[in-house]
């Protein structure tokens, strides 16, 4: 378990975590979502001890990260930046790693078998693709077999059969009874991946919730109509007690009745249609529409805010 309370980060006037709590919990898959600048990477450098906050606390397991004896048999991560010797091997930057936490060199060889590293563990880092660099930094994250696994942006970069195989290993870490929290800007990325989900936006708190409530809540579906009666379109949906609002290029939006009745509906008061489409709007617009202040604020970064937007509620308070 993971557990933030006031997590806040300030560098200089600019706040890149602000005042975060909430808890990531074992047995499944917590997404940490928000778009890049969001303060996510800075969230999990101070769970790690790494980056010391400007206010509040975050515990592992109900102990801070610095108390931890082995820590890596506790938590292992992997961050965005790799921490590789360029001229060490796969296999002594693990052996090295695992000797520095009281890890068996056994331990060693069964990651590089578990992340597929294996054929090039004696190859030196400097020559490996970017997904193999992922792959050693997963095995460094799995050397402890510890309870908590934390990943920044995992798949960033990857193809499409790494990305399968890293999604499959953190569903696999949560069934096994782990706490699993990963980081991603990618809303179709999470929906794939996590059961839980947190969302930042500009360092704060927009949402944390089950995936399943997420999808519930914003994955909102209507049929799109057009016509060109549009008027008499609108009055024979208004007598059958349907609403309908405008959608794009003067388009009607229908929430709440399915397609057949609407088309049935316009035949009987011999409205012409244009179009008529059930629509399914996506997460990824349902996440954009929620981040977009913040999103707004980095595109404006050329032109610094007055300090109350700035600094937000720790501003009126302090
Ligand atoms: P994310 O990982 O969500 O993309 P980060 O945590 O990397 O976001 O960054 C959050 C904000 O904090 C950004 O605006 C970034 O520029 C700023 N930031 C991060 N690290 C530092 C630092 N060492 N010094 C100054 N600003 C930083
Ligand atoms: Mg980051």
């Amino acid at each position: 378990m993971i557990e933030l309370e006031g997590l806040t980060k300030r560098y200089g006037e600019k706040v890149a975590v602000d005042n975060l709590t909430f808890t990531v919990r074992p047995g499944i898959v917590t997404g940490f979502l928000g778009p890049n600048g969001a303060g996510k990477s800075t969230t999990m450098r101070m769970i790690l001890g790494l980056d010391h906050p400007t206010a509040g606390d975050v515990r592992i397991d109900g102990t801070h990260y610095d108390r931890l004896q082995d820590p890596l048999t506790y938590i292992g991560a992997l961050l965005e930046a790799k921490g590789v010797h360029p001229g060490r091997s796969a296999y002594n930057h693990l052996l090295w790693l695992a000797q520095s936490n009281g890890i068996p060199e056994r331990r060693v060889r069964e990651v590089l078998g578990e992340v597929g590293l294996t054929a090039v563990a004696r190859k030196k880092a400097k020559g490996f693709s970017l997904g193999m660099g992922q792959r050693l930094g997963i095995a460094a994250a799995l050397l402890g077999d510890p309870r908590i696994l934390m990943f920044d942006e995992p798949v960033n970069g990857l193809d499409p059969e790494g990305i399968h195989w890293i999604r499959t290993l953190m569903k696999s870490l949560a069934e096994q009874g782990r706490t699993v929290f990963v980081s991603s800007h990618l809303m179709s990325e999470m929906a794939l991946t996590a059961d839980h989900l947190v969302v930042i936006g500009q360092g704060r708190l927009l949402a944390d919730t089950s995936m399943a409530e997420f999808i519930e809540r914003n994955s909102r579906s209507y049929v799109r109509v057009r016509s060109p009666q549009r008027e008499a379109l609108l009055d024979a949906l208004h007598q059958a007690g349907v609403t309908a609002v405008d959608g794009a290029d003067g388009t009607l939006e229908v929430d709440g009745t399915p397609a057949e009745k609407i088309g049935e509906l316009a035949a009987r008061n011999g409205v012409v249609l244009h179009e008529l489409s059930p629509q399914q709007a996506s997460l990824e617009e349902a996440f954009m529409q929620l981040t977009a202040e913040s999103v707004e604020y980095h595109a404006h970064t050329g032109a610094p805010l007055p300090p109350q937007q700035q600094w937000g509620e720790s501003w009126r308070k302090g």
